[in-house]
């Protein structure tokens, strides 16, 4: 109960469609891929907190899950959020114990990923066994910006 008073909207956010759109045959977890279908543009690209500007990600940590990169959802507002999920975010913290309950990614718990300068929310970490992870990452909390210069 502590999560869902820490979370409001979390429940609204399993309508994910994107999931729920094969038939069939269950698949236990979902098909994480390389980026090779990605963008190659945005590479040296990193995600930095739209908060404070700290960097959270870089766009070569990009993966699929499921197919997809970016998995729209909705919450009981009829709001709606694009996540990105990435292999790694070294700028996250996470927080919680990771759970099964409402989780977008069958076989995947999730727990918080938080900005590890400012505390906002940034998405949610996933972890599987055998042991997989990946984040998924609120990509309106996030603004790009280049390592480069
Ligand atoms: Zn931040």
């Amino acid at each position: 109960m502590t999560l869902g008073a820490a979370l409001p909207g979390l429940k609204g956010l399993i309508l994910q469609t994107a999931w729920a759109a094969g038939d069939g045959e269950e698949t236990a977890t979902p098909e994480i891929e390389a980026q090779e279908e990605l963008e190659q543009d945005l590479e040296g690209v990193d995600y930095l907190c739209k908060f404070c500007r700290r960097k959270i990600t870089t766009a070569s940590e990009r993966i699929v899950v499921n197919g997809q990169h970016t998995h729209m959802c909705a919450n009981p507002y009829g709001l709606l959020f694009e996540v990105g999920c990435f292999a790694r975010a070294s700028g996250c913290l996470t927080t919680g114990v990771p759970t099964l309950e409402f989780t977008w990614f069958p076989g995947y718990a999730w727990s918080i990923a938080l900005c590890a300068s400012c505390a906002n929310h940034m998405g949610w970490h996933y972890t599987a066994q055998p042991p997989s992870e990946f984040y998924g990452l609120i990509l309106d909390h996030l603004v790009q910006g280049s390592n480069s210069g």
